[in-house]
């Protein structure tokens, strides 16, 4: 066989897994239907979050203090800037899953945060404009990732370190074959005795029976000047933030990373509907810039101004919103991650370990039960 390992898919994840095994000295393939970094899946738009008090539940915090340090050995391996630490503010009422959930996991993990009222709320970040039932809990080493310059770097780490990339192929179909799996593309056939596939928003299409429970949603991105001066919105005065104001309804925003020339990015979590990856409109609408400025008018007012430019990018999300990610339920030599709904990007670098760990020994030390692709979710 000519290689060990073929990867599907060389966005967020799957640029990191081509990556890591090819450090590992395996022969690796990757496969991509389109030429990463693109805009057309999940991992674009100039920012992405990371966090380690984790209000979507204490068992992720453990791959994130494994994640930064692999952001870290990204950037050394690269010299390439891939993470900003701005500091990062969960706002909500205090029973909420941004508060309550980031404070829960930053006391079981032992995790460095301040609890913040409403009043020191708009003392310390005066855009910011809470009621009074609003808490914040901030996180000092929260931050900001650079979604295409990580997958570039990825790639390039990974080509360095022997890896065979090749892009423009669409993969059909994989199958078992030999000792090993055989896959696909509109233009041929490879052949490898293990498969990681990180196909993102297009795995519905690529896992079998575990793909259909997976819902790509239409999410988009806006960049926004504010109505008066940039200042206060600069790194070093404004956090990363996430702001859940009532139950269910999320947005957040970033510092100006940019300046004058970028605006501020924000964007509501979960607000768009379901779609699919080939469809999926990709004009921003009127609609859609109305949303966002509905929002931002009540809790961000100086963001209300002129709206620079929007991005539409997709989610895959999960019944339950936890990611899949784990062994093939049907294949045992398939590694696998998908449904990330939204929350993904900051793991990418301990994912691609995590599934390198699975294609070349079979098993991970890392803690993945609660991923198992194989679990069974209420609808
Ligand atoms: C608006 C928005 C904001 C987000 N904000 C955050 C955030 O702040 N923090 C955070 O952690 N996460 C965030 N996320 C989520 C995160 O970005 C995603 O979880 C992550 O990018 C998913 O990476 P991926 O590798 O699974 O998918 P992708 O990067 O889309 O990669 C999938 C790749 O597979 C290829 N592919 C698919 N099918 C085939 C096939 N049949 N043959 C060959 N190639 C194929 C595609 O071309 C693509 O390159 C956000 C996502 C969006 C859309």
């Amino acid at each position: 066989m000519s290689h060990d390992v073929i990867v599907i898919g060389l966005g967020g994840m799957g640029s990191a897994a081509a990556y890591h095994l090819a450090c590992r000295g395996a022969r690796v393939l990757g496969l991509d239907r389109l030429r990463p970094p693109h805009d057309r899946g999940s991992s674009h738009g100039r920012s992405r979050i990371i966090r380690r008090a984790y209000m979507e539940g204490p068992a992720y915090v453990p791959l994130l203090r494994r994640a930064y340090e692999l952001w870290d050995e990204i950037e050394a391996q690269t010299g390439r800037t891939l993470l900003r630490i701005t500091g990062g503010l969960m706002l909500g009422p205090e029973d909420s899953q941004a508060v309550a959930g980031s404070v829960a996991s930053a006391r079981e993990h032992g995790l460095d945060h301040e609890l913040l009222d409403a009043a020191g709320i708009r003392r310390r970040f005066p855009p910011l404009r809470p009621d009074d039932a609003t808490m914040g809990v901030f996180e000092p080493l929260a931050g900001v990732l650079d979604p295409e310059a990580a997958v570039s770097a990825y790639l390039q780490a990974a080509v360095s370190a022997g890896a065979e990339v090749r892009t423009g192929e669409v993969v059909e179909s994989w199958e078992s074959h030999g000792d090993g799996y055989r896959v696909k593309t509109r233009g041929g056939a490879f052949e490898a005795g293990a498969l990681v596939l990180a196909p993102g928003p297009w795995a519905p299409d690529l896992l079998g029976d575990v793909g259909r429970s997976l819902v790509p949603t239409r999410e988009v991105m806006h960049w926004l000047a504010p109505t008066g001066s940039l200042d206060p919105f600069l790194p070093g005065r404004f956090p990363v933030f996430i702001w859940e104001p009532a139950e269910g309804a999320v947005f957040y925003g970033f510092p100006a990373l940019d300046g004058a020339q970028g605006g501020v990015k924000a964007a509501i979590h979960h607000g768009g509907g379901p779609t699919d990856a080939e469809s999926v409109p990709r004009q921003v609408t009127d609609a859609d810039v109305r949303a966002m400025r509905l929002c931002l008018s009540r809790w961000v007012p100086e963001l209300d101004g002129r709206h620079l430019a929007g991005a539409v990018c997709l989610y895959t999300n999960t019944p339950d919103h936890h990611f899949l990610l784990g062994k093939h339920p049907e294949a045992d030599g398939v590694a696998l991650v998908a449904g990330l709904s939204g929350h993904g990007f900051k793991f990418a670098s301990v994912v691609g370990e995590i599934l390198t760990d699975l294609a070349l020994t079979g098993a991970t030390a890392m803690p993945i039960g609660p991923f198992d692709p194989g679990r069974q979710m209420g609808g």
